[in-house]
């Protein structure tokens, strides 16, 4: 069992403040600036270039690795931090292309990020192969999945709905009809009980700084499965992914297994703060993670519905459908959401009238639900949003 009040006080939220937007940055550890503080002057300011052996940085990437392993039930040895998530979806996508020389579909739904589309079609533009991207409805995903689909690129929950596809089904029916499948799991790691190796998926990629509070612009990761890693050809072919980046030699040989996937120098400061937040997650499970996120959502959307009626739940309601977040539709969300912000109850808004609100069992108890939803009835019910300075929109929504 998880005692969630002690990882709760692993974090520092800001005093009066209901944090319901970890989904898309996650908060401070609060050992992360001692641990990042440590590697800058222990490490960077003492051991100079003399770091990368003696300090571990160019082993970072996969030992952390191993670590975001455990957490979407990878196998060791088998994922490797490094670059953004775009990046890594654009890597993931080239390599299961090439794997499917035959066919020229790629297979995803308008529920997936915008960032992950255009990474697919720049790479159909790059490889000027005739390739073509086939977005369908979330629901119509594998009703599509022909033997004409090279690969299906689906992230697990939609940013929008919290809609939760099935990867194991998805993925078996991909195998049946011959493709390959790459998950983007930005929603899903650290969010819900993730599996990759249970499911047989073939290519799963994912960032850090959402759930799992690595930081702003924490690195991403990328998993390749076992029967994959030495054969994928990896499509950016940096040093760091060489099979001997210190011979220097004029041209490239992949790296064994996962390390192909590196590209540059790891960004070791990032991963030093993300270091910290993985403490954390050693003490607990996604197990444990996935029951408690279920019984808060399911709490939120049950209270909010039934005291706001003006609002409409935009997640299914069964929580094994869902993600680890609750949206619903109002027409004058953006408004809304700044009045609540505004009250201390941080969500954020996604266009066009979505009002997004993500829980984290590791800092978010029933109470502070409770506290959020007391707010979110006093803002809808005596319409306080009705103001014209909550309604100029920001840049960053
Ligand atoms: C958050 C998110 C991204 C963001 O990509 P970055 O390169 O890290 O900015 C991409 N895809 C999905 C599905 C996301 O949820």
């Amino acid at each position: 069992m998880t005692d969630f009040s002690k990882t709760k006080a692993q974090f520092h939220i800001p005093e009066g403040m209901i944090y319901l937007d970890g989904n898309s940055l996650g908060p401070l550890p609060k050992a992360a600036p001692a641990k990042m503080q440590a590697v800058m002057q222990d490490e960077w300011g003492e051991m100079l270039i003399t770091g990368w052996n003696k300090a571990g940085w160019m082993a970072q990437p996969t030992r952390v690795g191993d670590r975001i392993a455990r957490l979407i039930g990878a196998e060791e040895g088998h994922v490797v931090m490094g670059d953004t998530l775009s990046i890594k979806v654009y890597q993931a996508l080239a390599s299961a292309l090439e794997m499917r020389p035959e066919r020229k579909v790629i297979l995803s739904d308008s529920g997936n990020f915008p960032s992950d589309l255009y990474m697919a079609e720049g790479l159909i533009k790059s490889l000027g192969q005739g390739h073509e991207l086939r977005v369908v409805a979330p629901e119509e995903v594998e009703a599509n999945i022909t033997e004409e689909v090279a690969v299906t690129l689906i992230t697990e929950v939609d940013y929008r709905t919290g809609r939760l596809h099935d990867m194991a089904a998805l993925t078996e029916k991909a195998h049946a009809a011959g493709a390959l499948t790459v998950w983007d799991l930005a929603h899903t790691a650290g969010a819900t009980d993730v599996r990759v190796a249970e499911a047989g998926a073939d290519f799963a990629v994912g960032c850090t700084y959402k759930y799992l509070n690595g930081g702003p612009g924490a690195p991403a990761f990328i998993y390749v499965a076992p029967r994959h890693a030495d054969v994928a050809r990896p499509a950016l072919s940096g040093w760091l992914g060489h099979e001997a980046p210190f011979a220097f030699d004029q041209s490239y040989r992949p790296g064994a297994g996962i390390e192909r996937m590196r590209v540059g120098t790891p960004p070791v400061l990032a991963l030093a703060a993300l270091e910290a937040a993985l403490d954390i997650w050693d003490m607990t499970d996604m197990a444990a993670i996935r029951a408690k996120s279920k019984e808060l959502t399911t709490l939120f959307a049950e209270e909010v519905s039934r005291r706001c009626p003006m609002l409409t739940l935009a997640s299914p309601e069964d929580p094994e459908a869902r993600g680890s977040q609750v949206s619903f539709i109002f027409e004058e969300g953006y408004a809304a959401m700044q009045a609540l912000i505004a009250r201390g109850v941080i969500g954020d808004f996604r266009a066009p009238e979505i009002m997004r609100f993500g829980f984290t069992p590791l800092y978010i108890d029933a109470a502070d639900v409770m506290r959020a939803v007391e707010i979110i009835d006093e803002v809808m019910t005596g319409k306080l949003w009705d103001r014209e300075d909550y309604k100029a929109r920001a840049a960053v929504t």
